[in-house]
């Protein structure tokens, strides 16, 4: 994969472009019996922001220098994150079920777009409009800002037909189906899709 210019770090997350939705997929292999925490400290969740392009590699390294000075301020943020990630989770999941939405987690989600309102305000950059969020260095919740802006984004939008759970049963990871025909099963061919076949190429050796 092909560095951004002004990147120190190289990418550390497998992403599927959509930042809510490669938020949720940070629990990997949810299904399983053996879930993986990718955000297992602050340092994972800043660098999530970095791979994404929340954070720029300044705001990263400002906060890799000041976690061990707050290590409380920095925990505190982790699980706050994990709570809003486990918030997004329930409600994509019972959209995409057609369920009703469960109280708590809209709730989770509407307190932090209520900080994220507060910190951000629309621009104008290169001839049109977009939102601008305050100093992203100035809490160790700021990445949350726009975490929880795109994800109320996204499930306001006529793209939310569009979120699709990957067809392995360990996996499960959520992806955009942008595909032409809207069929796309697997979060990554080159994941996913290549296991699938590799199993039912295995199963009709045994078969035969
Ligand atoms: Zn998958």
């Amino acid at each position: 994969m092909a560095t951004r210019p002004g990147r120190r770090r190289p990418p550390f997350f497998e992403l599927m472009g959509n930042l809510c939705l490669d938020f949720i997929n940070t629990l990997d292999d949810r299904p399983s019996t053996e879930p993986k925490e990718l955000l297992k400290s602050y340092y994972d969740l800043a660098r999530f922001c970095e791979d994404t392009g929340i954070l720029t590699p300044e705001q990263l390294d400002f906060f890799y220098q000041r976690v061990h000075l707050m290590p409380d301020e920095a925990e505190d943020a982790l699980r706050r994150a994990l709570n809003l990630r486990e918030a997004l989770y329930a409600i994509f999941s019972a959209v995409m079920n057609k369920q009703i939405v469960p109280q708590h987690a809209m709730e989770r989600l509407n307190a932090n777009l209520h900080d994220a309102a507060l910190h951000s305000r629309l621009v104008q950059s290169e001839g049109r409009l977009e939102w601008r969020f305050d100093d992203l260095t100035s809490s160790f919740n700021a990445m949350l800002w726009p975490i929880a802006r795109a994800a109320a984004d996204l499930l306001a939008s006529s793209d939310l037909a569009m979120v699709r759970a990957c067809a392995s049963p360990t996996c499960q990871w959520l992806f955009l189906d942008t595909s032409k025909n809207h069929h796309r099963r697997w979060c990554s061919m080159k994941q996913c899709g290549n296991r699938a076949k590799v199993r039912r190429f295995y199963a009709k050796k045994k078969t035969a």
